[in-house]
């Protein structure tokens, strides 16, 4: 729901890639920090229960490893983000 109106973050958008790819190994997610790949998996992407939709299983727009980079970045500044952010694993 956040990602639709949070448009001042996303200066790569232009390049028009798609938030999930398919490959032999099966389905990866685009990372929205470093614009890398990753398995969508457990083991890449943080990801919350949403039981507003039924219990679908959300994964974070960023892989594990920019996760503490991107948000930090995003609450450094004069105000802090209210911390809406449930992150399991
Ligand atoms: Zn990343």
């Amino acid at each position: 729901m956040k990602d639709q109106h949070d448009n001042k973050t996303v200066d790569w958008v232009e390049s028009k890639k798609p938030k999930h790819i398919e490959t032999e190994l099966g389905t990866e997610k685009l990372c929205i920090c470093c614009g890398d790949y990753y398995p969508l998996d457990d083991e890449f992407f943080y990801h919350r229960i949403r039981k507003d939709r039924g219990g679908v299983k959300q994964y974070e727009a960023v892989c594990k490893a920019c996760y503490p980079v991107h948000y930090n970045k995003r609450t450094s500044g004069r105000h802090k983000l209210k911390s809406k952010h449930g992150v399991q694993g």
